[in-house]
């Protein structure tokens, strides 16, 4: 299969590694939109939020165990945002779930 975070679980891409554990993986996203910017994916491939589901649940519950830790090693003491683009509408370009961590910053208060 052709993905990108897929080939970057499997070190066949390279990537600056954050957290690692048997569920999730978090590197920085090579395109920085903020002074923090980390991307947390599951081991699994799973397409997209849409495809969560009862089997696959166990990986998104440690992403979000996982997200205080990476967030407070990033030292986002003052807050972060996190988010996952979903689809077509959601402009997901990459077709492996995943959430960002954004941070580092004020963020806008508006969303879209
Ligand atoms: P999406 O638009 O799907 O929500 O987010 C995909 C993110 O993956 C983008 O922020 C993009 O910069 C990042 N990205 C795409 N290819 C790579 C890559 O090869 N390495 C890293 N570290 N990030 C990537
Ligand atoms: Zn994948």
């Amino acid at each position: 299969m052709d993905c990108i975070f897929c080939m970057i679980r499997d070190g066949k891409i390279p990537s600056n590694k954050v957290f690692e554990n048997d569920y999730v993986l978090a590197f920085n996203d090579v395109n920085p939109q903020a002074p923090v910017h980390i991307l947390v994916i599951p081991k699994i491939h799973v397409e997209s939020c849409d495809k969560i589901n009862a089997e696959n649940a166990d990986y998104v519950k440690e992403i979000f165990l996982a997200i205080p830790q990476i967030a407070a090693k990033a030292g986002l003491d003052k807050g972060y945002r996190v988010i996952t683009n979903c689809g077509e509408h959601g402009c997901q370009s990459v077709k492996h779930l995943h959430f960002h961590i954004i941070g580092g910053t004020q963020l806008a208060e508006k969303m879209c």
